[in-house]
Formats: C-alpha cells, sequence, structure tokens
C-alpha cells in the first residue's frame, strides 16, 4: 500500500510577530468555529486508500486553539484514514499557550510529537521580532510537556536576528541543547516583503544583517549540535539518533502529501493542488482553488533541490528508476559546473552538496531549473 501524509493548518495566532508573512491571524477568534466545521468537512470529503505515516497540525498557533477542537480534527482523522501504528503526528506550539491539560488532550488523542517555536532565549531579542512569550514561557511548557508523556520535542531557532550576535545565538543552542530535546531547527530570519519587520529595516531602524556574521552562527550551530549528539540531516534540521522529522522527511523526498485547511498545499501522484487562502471562501466551504499536473521536468527539478537539502543528497540510482533516465542524461553539464566551482560532490552513486554548496545553497538550486 503507498503511503500518504497529512498536514492540517490552523491559522491562527495570538498577535503576529514582526517578521511574520504566513497565512496566519490574529484577532480573527470568532471564525475559529466555523473554520474548524470546514477543515473536518473537508478531511471527511478527501478519501485515500493509501496508509497515513505522519500527520503534522501547524499554522498560525494550532495550540491558541481549545484544545478540544484539536481532539475532533484528530477524531475524525482517525475515522476517516488507515493510520500506521508507528505513525508521527506532530502538533506546532507556542511557548505560553499551552498547560498541563491541553498537552495531556493531545496525547490522548493520538499526537506524539510536539514543536515548540522558541526561536531565541533572549527575551530582549524575542521582543525585537514581537513574538510574545519570555523563554521562561518556553521552559515551563516543555516541563509540562514532557510530564503530559511527550518524548519527542521539537525546538525551532532563528538567527541573523535584529541586534543578536554570534554568542547571543550559540547560548541559545546551549540552553535548549541541555534541556535535550530530541529535534532542533535552526533557520535564518528571512526579511519578508511587506512585514512591519521589512519595513523597520527599510527606513534604517533597524542594523543591517551581515552574512559573515550569518555564517558564523550557523557553522558554529553545526558545530556545537553535532558535538551535543544532534546529527544535520537537513540545511536547517539537526536530531538525536533515529528522531529526524519524518513529516518533513516526506516533502524533501517527494513523498505524497494532502494539506488541510486555509492555503493548504497537497502533492498527490504527481499533481499539486493548492486550496483557496481566503478565509471566508473556506469557511463557506470551498477548498482546492490550484491544481497542476506536473510535467517530468517539474518532477525532476523537485527531485534535485528538494533531495539535496538533505546532507544525503540524492542517490543517481533512484533518479534513475523514477525517470527512467541517467542523471547525466538530463544535467551533465550542470553537474560537472558545480563540482568544478565545488558546490556539489558526487561519489559512490550519490551527489550532495558541499560545506561551500550549503552557504550558496539556493545559487546550487537555479542550476536545476530546465528551461
Ligand atoms: S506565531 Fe508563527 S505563524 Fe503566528 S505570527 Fe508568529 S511566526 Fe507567524
Amino acid at each position: 500500500m503507498k503511503d500518504i501524509s497529512l498536514y492540517i493548518h490552523i491559522p491562527f495566532c495570538k498577535s503576529k510577530c514582526l517578521y511574520c508573512d504566513f497565512l496566519s491571524y490574529s484577532g480573527k477568534e470568532v471564525y475559529i468555529d466555523d473554520y474548524i466545521k470546514a477543515l473536518i468537512n473537508e478531511i471527511v470529503a478527501f478519501k485515500t486508500d493509501k496508509q497515513v505515516k505522519s500527520v503534522f497540525i501547524g499554522g498560525g498557533t494550532p495550540s491558541v486553539i481549545d484544545s478540544r477542537y484539536i481532539e475532533v480534527i484528530m477524531n475524525t482523522v482517525f475515522k476517516n484514514y488507515s493510520i500506521a501504528d508507528d505513525a508521527e503526528i506532530t502538533i506546532e506550539a507556542n511557548p505560553g499557550t499551552v498547560d498541563y491539560n491541553s498537552l495531556k488532550t493531545y496525547r490522548l488523542c493520538g499526537i506524539n510529537r510536539i514543536s515548540f517555536g522558541l526561536q531565541a532565549w533572549q527575551d530582549r531579542l524575542l521582543n525585537v521580532i514581537g513574538r510574545i512569550h519570555s523563554s521562561a514561557d518556553f521552559v515551563a511548557g516543555f516541563e509540562v510537556a514532557r510530564r503530559a508523556g511527550f518524548d519527542n520535542i521539537n525546538c525551532d531557532l532563528m538567527f541573523s536576528l535584529p541586534y543578536q550576535s554570534a554568542e547571543d545565538f550559540f547560548e541559545t543552542v546551549r540552553n535548549v541543547t541541555d534541556m535535550q530535546p530530541e529535534h532542533i531547527s535552526a533557520y535564518s530570519l528571512i526579511v519578508e516583503e511587506g512585514t512591519p519587520l521589512c519595513n523597520m529595516y527599510e527606513k534604517g531602524a533597524l542594523p543591517e544583517i551581515d552574512e559573515d556574521e550569518d555564517r558564523r552562527m550557523y557553522w558554529g550551530a553545526v558545530e556545537m549540535l553535532a558535538e551535543r549528539g544532534y546529527e544535520q540531516y537537513e540545511i536547517s534540521n539537526f536530531a538525536k539518533d533515529g528522531r529526524q522529522c519524518r513529516h518533513n522527511l516526506v516533502y524533501w523526498r517527494r513523498g505524497d502529501y494532502k494539506g488541510f485547511g486555509l492555503g493548504a498545499a497537497s502533492l498527490i501522484d504527481e499533481v499539486r493542488l493548492k486550496n483557496t487562502e481566503n478565509l471566508s471562501e473556506y469557511i463557506g466551504g470551498k477548498c482546492v482553488t490550484e491544481r497542476e499536473a506536473l510535467t517530468v521536468a517539474d518532477r525532476q527539478e523537485e527531485f534535485m533541490f528538494l533531495g539535496l537539502r538533505c546532507n544525503s543528497g540524492i542517490s543517481e540510482e533512484d533518479f534513475y528508476r523514477k525517470f527512467n533516465a541517467a542523471v547525466d542524461d538530463v544535467y551533465a553539464e550542470e553537474i560537472k559546473k558545480l563540482v568544478s566551482d565545488g558546490l556539489i560532490s558526487r561519489k559512490n552513486g550519490r551527489i550532495c552538496l558541499t560545506k561551500r554548496g550549503f552557504d550558496l545553497a539556493n545559487m546550487v538550486f537555479v542550476e536545476f531549473i530546465q528551461q
């Protein structure tokens, strides 16, 4: 039986972080009830005979809505699909939005992994980027999650924040790893057009980001995390042995996934689908608004640039098996150039980013776009 993963989007947040351009709202709590009804309808309407190997409830901040809604969602998922016994089922939560009862409810309805958005340890930095929690909230939430039975916890961190020194970031990594989460994600801040943070940068109200300092933070953290037992398996993701996020690996390996909720994306049998981003349309029952059957070229491009994100890179044999063509039949020139520029390496039937390739990953990825 083929596998599928499910993503469930909860687009509500307590307040909007200054850097955020995700599809999420604050101040729209009045729509939560109708949104969940529409979500349940969408889950019930989707039929598949594939077995579900992972579920990810993301957002937004899924933990801001009443945990009874999460229970209803999970009951609907279990009732409508065949869920693998060892399925990884994650919920995203922000510090300050969970308590023992909500976490216990999550556990009881089958959720076995929690992902906390900490971002930084220093409250002054959390304040600069508009996060509304403190690191003390994170510590409290983490400890309660352990007590409620979560033995698989991720922490999201960010670096290159305004006013953040490398030492601030290393202190964050040190303090978080001291707490022994099973998984850590570390992303460089991207200043997205149209966000309040972007406006502040444009007005010169924040110090410019230093590219060299960004790389110093990244590689310093990679080294610290390795020393502390976290193996890097993707550009921004680190895990203890066997604790890689299976749901994210499905994205990078181009497995099938179905997204439910506002703006959610799906990839099913090589067709990409996208739900409406309009909240009233979604509540009114409209779901998929975009549908694109991927060409062989699309699939080859994605295979390369998604696969190269992972430290294990891509397997030439897998490429051949999927496309009935050698990787050199399609990308000989590009591979030759990237190898000679020191951006990728090729050995034992695998192609991987080099250290320099990690720093210039986007430059590498565009080489695989076919004209
Ligand atoms: S909590 Fe996450 S989704 Fe919500 S505003 Fe902040 S960054 Fe965006």
